[in-house]
């Protein structure tokens, strides 16, 4: 059953452009996937459709109603999805994170905006809060869009070379390796002999020596 992901933001159109282009937009063409975008204020009841207000006890800045998310996601919920909110102190997005949601067959992604949202909806209606990293943009709908990126990439078909996969960054303890292509010669730089001997073995053992250097380097915490 082709995934379905319902997400829920005040800036729906952010996402027009992603949606429709490159290999996310051949595997929504596929039906490997499917994306609704839905505005969240079209489950407001207000007058003017507000969808925040500000918060009890004081402070700065607006939070997210309750009545329009829960609304919301009462509506679009099917038994056994994964109602999930973005948000920068939720649990850190890895590619594991990615590979157990891509198995999914339906997900609802709630953006936050402003300070956030009412802590009621996190207790009630969220199965898992996911954080993108540790920064704070002001709205959840790029780290809706990362999360699907790196999910859909992992449904078998999405990506045209699976084989791509295997050796990616993540995927196992150690960073990818570098690559290169033509021109053998640029500006003075050669790519590395190993590459154009044809020899697999030694070039298997080349690019696994880079692997190790290069995570060695940059992520040491990855190897422990
Ligand atoms: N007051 C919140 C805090 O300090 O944790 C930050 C709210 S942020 C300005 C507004 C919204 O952006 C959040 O509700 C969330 O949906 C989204 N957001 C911002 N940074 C994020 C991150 N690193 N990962 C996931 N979502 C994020």
């Amino acid at each position: 059953m082709p995934l379905h992901i319902d997400v829920l933001t005040l800036f729906p159109r952010m996402l027009d452009g992603f949606l429709a282009e490159s290999i996310l937009g051949k595997g929504i063409e596929g039906g490997l996937l499917t994306v609704k975008v839905h505005d969240v204020r079209d489950w407001a009841t207000s007058k003017h459709k507000n969808a925040d207000d500000r918060p009890f006890g004081g402070g700065a800045g607006m939070l997210m109603k309750p009545e329009p998310v829960f609304a919301a996601i009462e509506q679009l919920q099917t038994p056994g999805c994964r109602r999930i909110y973005l948000t920068p102190d939720g649990v850190p997005y890895s590619q594991k994170l990615a590979g157990e949601l891509a198995k999914e067959t339906h997900l609802i992604l709630l953006s936050g905006h402003y300070e956030g949202i009412d802590q009621r909806i996190r207790d009630k209606i969220i199965d898992q809060e996911i954080s993108i990293g540790d920064y704070v943009l002001t709205n959840g709908t790029l780290p809706a869009a990362v999360v699907i990126d790196a999910l859909a990439r992992l449904i078998p078909g999405v990506l045209g070379e699976e084989k791509s996969l295997t050796h990616e960054s993540f995927t196992g303890k150690l960073l990818d390796f570098p690559q290169y292509t033509r021109p053998a010669e640029f500006c003075g730089m050669s790519v590395p002999d190993v590459l154009l001997s044809g020899d697999h073995a030694k070039i298997e053992e080349w690019r696994n020596a880079r692997r190790i250097e290069k995570t060695r380097q940059v992520r040491p915490d990855l190897l422990k």
